[in-house]
């Protein structure tokens, strides 16, 4: 096998060794199913097995109750922006937003086609270096949506009550009044996230999960039986992929294999606890560094900073494109910032070992020796 090398995009993103190897071993022949997962009929008994065990794990791994569906969606987070609308509010209803970052807006923007959205706060002026604090939520909002990872300016809800007004908040057994939706494409998985608080969630897969092409829903059963507009197409509809075990047409059947593998590897390393614990090791090791560091800057408040995505930043463009070019030639790729906010960004999800954060961090000394 050719050199692997450390791979810190934020999406798709570096998978563990094991995940790959596992899906090349079965690739040509399915254990007793004499033939690929690729090849394979999403109607025949050894891929209802797949599908079915996949959804189990993740239920055991995030603790996800049985009044909530799972479902296994396509058209990645961006088209959620547009379904959880759609099926939680009708044209002329209130929705309401918390803007904290660019996924965010465009969420709103979406949110803004269908129905009269509003902003109930916005870290926009601030440059998204925070999770804006929502006050207060309009009473008849049919949702309010937040962004819980924020991918690009490296920023995170990590407790709910210290940003949100109560009445969105549900507790086990008795939802809030105003239910919360959330896009946690970049960090589900990553670290615990008490689903019994939300209505909904939502994450693309190919940040914390593994592959693209399948999105990940995880929705409170009553809100299925939300009255819909009859425009909503069928295939935009919750309560029908719902209904249908996620297959009312094909699945992308080879991607929620791979979510499934994913899922049991996540499992097999001690769960999302464990997850958890590695992953405020590895960012604490970066922020630690930054903080300390002449050269490096990061401009996230410290209480709001993401486990996944460390974005940071050098003195000048020069500077960025010599630590790239440094970067690359250790083995550590995809460490250029999005292009919305220049400089730096390193995307540590559960599939970044820590030997790959060690060796950014060996690459940020050698970098700063050169100065
Ligand atoms: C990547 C990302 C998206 C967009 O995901 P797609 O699957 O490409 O549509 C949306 N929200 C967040 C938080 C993301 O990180």
């Amino acid at each position: 096998m050719e050199e692997r090398l450390f791979n810190f995009s934020a999406g798709p993103s570096q998978m563990p060794l094991e995940v790959l190897q596992k899906a090349q071993q079965e690739l040509l022949c399915y254990p007793g199913a004499g033939t690929s997962v690729l090849e394979m009929s999403h109607r025949s008994p050894a891929y209802q097995d797949i599908i079915d065990r996949a959804s189990q794990s993740l239920r055991k791994l995030m603790r996800i109750p049985e009044d909530y569906e799972i479902l296994f969606l396509q058209g990645g987070a961006s088209l959620q922006f547009s379904m959880v609308p759609m099926n939680l509010a009708g044209r002329e209803d209130t929705v309401a937003y918390a803007e904290s970052g660019h996924f965010a807006s465009k969420a709103y923007e979406e949110g803004a086609r269908w129905a009269k959205a509003v902003k109930a706060a916005s870290s926009r002026e601030e440059g998204f270096t925070r999770i804006p604090v929502t006050d207060a939520v309009p009473a008849d909002a049919r949702f309010l949506h937040i962004t819980g990872n924020n991918t690009i300016f490296g920023t995170a809800y990590h407790r709910l009550e210290d940003k949100l007004p109560k009445e969105v908040i549900s507790a086990a057994g008795s939802p809030s009044a105003i239910p919360l939706a959330a896009d946690w494409s970049s960090a589900i998985l990553g670290q615990e996230i008490d689903v019994t608080k939300y209505g909904l969630i939502y994450a693309g897969a190919q940040k914390n999960l593994g592959p693209a092409g399948l999105t990940v829903v995880i929705v409170r059963k009553d809100l299925l039986a939300r009255e819909k507009d009859p425009v909503v197409p069928t295939m935009l509809r919750y309560d029908i992929a719902a209904k249908n075990g996620s297959m009312y047409n094909t699945p992308p059947t080879f991607a929620i294999y791979l979510a499934g593998l994913m899922f049991d590897w996540v499992l097999a390393e001690g769960g999302v606890a464990a997850m958890e614990e590695r992953n405020r090791r590895k960012a604490a090791m970066l922020y630690d560094y930054i903080d300390n560091s002449p050269l490096f800057t990061n401009r996230v408040v410290p209480e709001d900073r993401s486990l996944m995505n460390v974005v940071f930043t050098l003195p000048t463009d020069a500077d960025t494109a010599a630590f790239l070019s440094l970067a690359k030639s250790r083995g550590l790729t995809n460490l250029k910032g999005h292009r919305l906010t220049g400089g730096l960004r390193a995307s540590i999800y559960n599939g970044m070992p820590e030997e790959g954060v060690r060796a950014l961090l060996d690459t940020m000394k050698a970098f700063e020796m050169t100065k």
